[in-house]
C-alpha cells in the first residue's frame, strides 16, 4: 500500500486488533484496492471516512447457555457486530460454526457493508453468529440453542434497526426457531429476520437467491467477454445453500457442473451433478456429500481438499473463507480455467486472487458476485413492510436486474479508476463511495 493515509489507517487497525487475522485480511484487501479512489478524493481523508468505516458502530458479545439432550448445561458465545448504518438498518447473516470468533464476524460484517451498498438498496452492514456447532445436534437441541440465542439478541435488533438473516449453519429451520422466540418475547409480528418460511412472511426465491444471483453475475462476466455458460464445465465447492442453487442455475443456463464438496471431501461427476440426489442428501437427510458417490453411478468421491484440481472453465468457490489458496489457483490456471467468481465470502486467499488476476483469469469477488442473497433479503423486508408477497418470477426478475446493475457499477468503477476489468477494485470503490456519500451528509458526532 503506497497511500500514506491508508497506511496510517491500516497500522491503527493492526495496533488495535493484532490478533484478528481474518478481519485484518479483509481490511487490507479493501484498502489496497481503493488507493486510486483515495488519490482522487482528498475530502474522504479530511472527513476521516476510512478510519470510521473500519471501526464497527457497535459490537455485542453475549453468553448463550442451553441444555443438551442429556440434561447438561452448555455455554456458547454469541456475537452481533453492527458495522455501518449510513445507508440503512444493519443487515447481514448469522453464522453457527465452531470456527466463529469476533475476528470472523468483524471480517464478514465489514465486507457486508460494501456488498449491501453495491445492491443499490437501503441496507447497512452487520453480521453475527456463535461458535455453536450444529453438526450432530438433535432438532430439540438446535431449537433450545436458537431460543437462547434470540433471548439476548432480541433487545438489539428491530425492523428499523438491524435485520439478521441466515449464513453457514443457519437455514430455514434455525430462522424459524429464532423468529418464534422473538415474537414470544416482543409480542409483535414484524420482519425482524429474513430467510423466513413462506407461511410466515418469507419471500419466494430467497432460498435460491445467492446461488442464482452468483450465476446471473457470472453470466454478465461471460457476456462481457463475448461468451456464455453454454457448454462450459463448472467446478463448485461446498454443498450447502449457495452451492446447490449455483449448481441449479448454472445447469439451467447450459453449463455442466461436475463437483460438489464439504469439509470432508469432494465428489466428481463427469456427467454433471444430479441435483435431485444432491438436494435429497443435503436438504432432506442432512447427510454428507460422500453419499452421492454411493447413489450415482460414474461419480467418484475423494477424501480431503483437492476440488480445485478438477479441470474446468469456470470455478465457483461456495463453501467458506480461504478455501482457495495460491496452489489451488495454480492448478486452476494450469487446467485452463478462465473465470473464478466467489459464491462464499472471501474464499480466495489474497495470494490466489493476485495470481488469478495476473494470469488473466476474470475474477468476480464475493462482495459483488454473492450479493444476490442479501439483495433478496432486502426484497423480503420490502414485502413485509407492504404486507404483500410477490411471485417467484417477480422476485427472480428483480434479483437478475440487481445482479446486472452490480456488474455494471463494478465494471464502470474499475474503468473510471484506471484498471479495466478489475472487479475487486470496481466493487470496493463503488460500494465504498455510496456509503461515504451518506456519511459525508450525516456529519460526525463529536
Ligand atoms: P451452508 O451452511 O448451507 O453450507 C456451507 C457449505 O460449506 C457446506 O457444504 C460446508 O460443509 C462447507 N464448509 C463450511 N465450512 C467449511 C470448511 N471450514 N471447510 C470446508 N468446507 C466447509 O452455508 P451457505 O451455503 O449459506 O454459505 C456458504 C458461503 O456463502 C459462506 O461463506 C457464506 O458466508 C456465503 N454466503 C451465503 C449467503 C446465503 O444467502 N446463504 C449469502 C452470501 C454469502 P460441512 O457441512 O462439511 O461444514
Amino acid at each position: 500500500m503506497n497511500n500514506a493515509y491508508l497506511n496510517r489507517v491500516f497500522e491503527k487497525v493492526k495496533q488495535r486488533d493484532p490478533n484478528e487475522k481474518e478481519f485484518l485480511q479483509a481490511v487490507q484487501e479493501v484498502l489496497e484496492s481503493i488507493e486510486p479512489v483515495i488519490e482522487k478524493r482528498p475530502d474522504l481523508e479530511k472527513s476521516g471516512i476510512i478510519e470510521r468505516m473500519v471501526e464497527p458502530e457497535r459490537m455485542i458479545t453475549f453468553r448463550v447457555s442451553w441444555v443438551d439432550d442429556q440434561g447438561n448445561v452448555q455455554v456458547n458465545r454469541g456475537y452481533r457486530v453492527q458495522f455501518n448504518s449510513a445507508i440503512g438498518p444493519y443487515k447481514g447473516g448469522l453464522r453457527l460454526h465452531p470456527s466463529v470468533t469476533l475476528s470472523v464476524i468483524k471480517f464478514l460484517g465489514f465486507e457486508q457493508c460494501f456488498k449491501n451498498a453495491l445492491t443499490g438498496l437501503p441496507i447497512g452492514g452487520g453480521k453475527g453468529g456463535s461458535d455453536f456447532d450444529p453438526k450432530g445436534k438433535s432438532n430439540n437441541e438446535i431449537m433450545r440453542f436458537c431460543q437462547s440465542f434470540m433471548t439476548e439478541l432480541q433487545r438489539h435488533i428491530g425492523q428499523f434497526t438491524d435485520v439478521p438473516a441466515g449464513d453457514i449453519g443457519v437455514g430455514a429451520r434455525e430462522i424459524g426457531f429464532m423468529y418464534g422466540q422473538y415474537k414470544r418475547l416482543q409480542n409483535e409480528f414484524t420482519g425482524i429476520l429474513t430467510g423466513k418460511g413462506l407461511s410466515y412472511g418469507g419471500s419466494l426465491a430467497r432460498t435460491e437467491a445467492t446461488g442464482y444471483g452468483l450465476c446471473y453475475f457470472v453470466d454478465e462476466m461471460l457476456k462481457h467477454k463475448g461468451e456464455s455458460f453454454k457448454g462450459k464445465t463448472v467446478v463448485v465447492s461446498g454443498s450447502g445453500n449457495v452451492a446447490i442453487y449455483a449448481t441449479e442455475k448454472a445447469t439451467q443456463l447450459g453449463a455442466k457442473v461436475v463437483t460438489l464438496s464439504d469439509s470432508n471431501g469432494y465428489i466428481y461427476d463427469p456427467n454433471g451433478i444430479n441435483l435431485e440426489v444432491a438436494k435429497d442428501i443435503k436438504e432432506i437427510k442432512r447427510g454428507r456429500i460422500k453419499e452421492y458417490a454411493d447413489r450415482v453411478p460414474g461419480s467418484v468421491y475423494t477424501e480431503g481438499r483437492g476440488v480445485w484440481s478438477v479441470k474446468c472453465d469456470i470455478a465457483l468457490p461456495c463453501a467458506t473463507q480461504n478455501e482457495l489458496n495460491e496452489d489451488d489457483a495454480k492448478a486452476l490456471i494450469a487446467n485452463g480455467c478462465k473465470y473464478v467468481a466467489e459464491g462464499a465470502n472471501m474464499p480466495s486467499t489474497p495470494e490466489a486472487v493476485d495470481l488469478l488476476k495476473s494470469m488473466g483469469v476474470f475474477f468476480g469477488p464475493g462482495k459483488a458476485a454473492n450479493a444476490g442473497g442479501v439483495a433478496t433479503s432486502a426484497l423480503e423486508m420490502c414485502q413485509n413492510s407492504m404486507r404483500l408477497a410477490w411471485s417467484f418470477e417477480e422476485v427472480d426478475a428483480k434479483l437478475k436486474g440487481i445482479m446486472q446493475n452490480i456488474f455494471k457499477s463494478a465494471i464502470e468503477a474499475a474503468d473510471q479508476y484506471g484498471s479495466a476489468d478489475d472487479l475487486v477494485l470496481g466493487a470496493n470503490a463503488a460500494g465504498m463511495l455510496r456509503i461515504a456519500e451518506a456519511m459525508l451528509c450525516q456529519g460526525v458526532a463529536y
